[in-house]
C-alpha cells in the first residue's frame, strides 16, 4: 500500500527581488527539497525553528500553496497538477486544524450549520436530517453536548473551538489532518485533553497526522516520527521516543538546548494522560 501522503522533491520559492523595477532578481527558498512519506495511521511531528518551513510544507501537502517544484501525491495519486475541481474530493480527505480557528469558523453561523453545511456539499450525507445526526453525535464525541450545535463560536472557549473544527473534520470523512500547532494556544491541561481525544479519535477513524510544533515534550508524546527541519530542508527524521536521546543534527540538538523546562514539560503531559487512563 503506498503512503496515505508523499512529497517528493518539493521546494517552495518566493520572489524576494529587490531594487529599482525589482532589479535585484533574488528567490527565497521556504523549502527546498523535501521527501516526505506519511503512512496511514502515522503521526509525523514536524519541529525546526520559526521561519524554517515547517507550515509552508504542511500547506503544500493540501495545496494551500503550489509548490515551485517537486510532487504531491495523496494515497497514491499525484495532485500536484489537479484543477480546482478535481482537487474537491482531495481538499475534504484532507483537512486542516490551525492553532486559532477562529478565522477558519464563521462567527455569524453556528457550529452545527458550519458542519452540516460541509457535509452536504461535499455529499457525505444524503439529507440535511442524517446531516445533523451525525454532527450532533460527532459533537458529542469530541466532547461537545448536543447543545453547542446551536451556538455561535464567540460562545465557544478555545478549547471548545479546536474541538467543533474536529467534529467538522471527522464530519467529512476526513482521512489526513494538517495539525498546525492547535494546542499552543491552550492552557497546559485542556492541550493534554486535545491531545489525547486526537490519539484516540486516530485509532477509532484510522486518521493520519502531521502535526506541527514547538512544544518538544508535546511532540515527543504525540507523535511517532519526528522530522526536523532547517532553512526549509528536511535535516533529521527519528523516532519519536528517540528524539530526546538520539538525535544527532545540530538543528535538533540546538532546537533540545534551547527549551527549558523540558523535564516539566513532559511530567504535566504524562500526567494527564496517566489521569485519562486510571494509572495516576
Ligand atoms: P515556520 O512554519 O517554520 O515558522 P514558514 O513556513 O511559515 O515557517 O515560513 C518559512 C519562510 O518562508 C519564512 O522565512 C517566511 O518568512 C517565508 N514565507 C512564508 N510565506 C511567504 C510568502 N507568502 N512570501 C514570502 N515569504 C514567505
Amino acid at each position: 500500500m503506498p503512503p496515505l501522503v508523499e512529497v517528493r522533491g518539493a521546494s517552495k520559492f518566493y520572489d524576494v527581488s529587490t531594487g529599482w523595477l525589482r532589479r535585484k532578481r533574488r528567490a527565497f527558498a521556504a523549502v527546498e527539497g523535501v521527501d516526505l512519506a506519511i503512512g496511514r495511521g502515522e503521526i509525523v511531528g514536524l519541529i525546526g525553528e520559526s521561519g524554517s518551513g515547517k507550515s509552508t510544507l504542511g500547506r503544500l501537502i493540501c495545496r494551500l500553496v503550489e509548490p515551485s517544484e517537486g510532487k504531491v501525491l495523496f494515497d497514491g495519486q499525484d495532485i500536484t497538477r489537479l484543477s480546482h475541481r478535481e482537487m474537491i474530493p482531495y481538499y475534504r480527505r484532507m483537512q486542516v486544524i490551525f492553532q486559532d480557528n477562529t478565522s477558519s469558523l464563521n462567527p455569524r453561523r453556528t457550529i452545527g450549520a458550519q458542519i452540516v453545511g460541509p457535509m452536504l456539499r461535499l455529499g457525505v450525507a444524503k439529507d440535511r436530517r442524517s446531516a445533523e445526526a451525525e454532527a450532533i453525535r460527532l459533537l458529542e464525541r469530541v466532547g461537545l453536548r448536543k447543545d453547542f450545535f446551536l451556538r455561535h463560536p464567540h460562545e465557544l472557549s478555545g478549547g471548545q473551538r479546536q474541538r467543533a473544527g474536529i467534529a467538522r473534520a471527522l464530519a467529512v470523512r476526513a482521512e489526513f489532518l494538517l495539525l498546525d500547532e492547535p494546542t499552543s494556544a491552550l492552557d497546559v491541561s485542556i492541550q493534554a485533553q486535545i491531545l489525547n481525544l486526537l490519539l484516540d479519535l486516530r485509532e477509532e477513524f484510522g486518521l493520519t497526522y502531521l502535526f506541527i510544533g514547538h512544544n518538544l515534550a508535546v511532540v515527543e508524546f504525540f507523535c511517532d516520527r519526528v522530522v526536523v527541519m532547517e532553512q526549509g530542508k528536511m535535516v533529521e527524521s527519528l523516532p519519536a521516543e528517540e528524539l530526546f536521546s538520539s538525535a544527532r543534527h545540530p538543528a535538533t540538538r540546538h532546537l533540545l538546548d534551547s527549551v527549558l523546562g523540558i523535564g516539566d514539560g513532559r511530567r504535566k503531559i504524562e500526567l494527564e494522560s496517566q489521569e485519562r487512563t486510571g494509572l495516576g
